[in-house]
């Protein structure tokens, strides 16, 4: 089960509501088809459902840009089969680096920079359990 969290700033404005965890949709491979939206990325798991001693990873994660600390609250991915392994990515919207490869999903208070004013930390504050 996944939690829901609000980040905010004590400092200016910024607040955000992010997910982390795993859904129920989330524990095996046809599921995750019915929900995932990156196109290159449903080719490649429809080509994992049918490979052999597969594995995989996955839950919502928090990625943050370590050029501009940018908080993305996205789905991590990760597949294993005998043969090879893929791992999803993406792209900071808003300066274009690349994410961390793996995101956060145990966050704390004060743990965070704040991505906007970059003068404090963030309060997180768990608000409810998700599924
Ligand atoms: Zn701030
Ligand atoms: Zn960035």
């Amino acid at each position: 089960m996944g939690v829901a969290c609000k980040l905010s700033c004590g400092h200016c404005s910024f607040k955000q509501d992010v997910f982390l965890g795993i859904g129920f949709r989330y524990i095996d491979l046809v599921s995750i088809l019915e929900w995932y939206e990156v196109e290159e990325d449903r080719q490649i798991i429809k080509e994992f459902i049918n490979e052999k001693e597969k594995s995989f990873d996955c839950y919502d994660g928090l990625y943050i840009c370590h050029e501009c600390n940018f908080l993305l609250n996205k789905v991590y991915l990760h597949m294993k089969s005998e043969t090879r392994s893929y791992t999803n990515s993406y792209d900071c919207p808003r300066c274009s680096t690349q994410m961390p490869p793996v995101p956060l999903v145990n966050i704390q208070n004060e743990m965070i920079d704040c991505p906007d004013c970059e003068q404090e930390k963030l309060v997180v504050n768990f608000y409810m359990d998700w599924d």
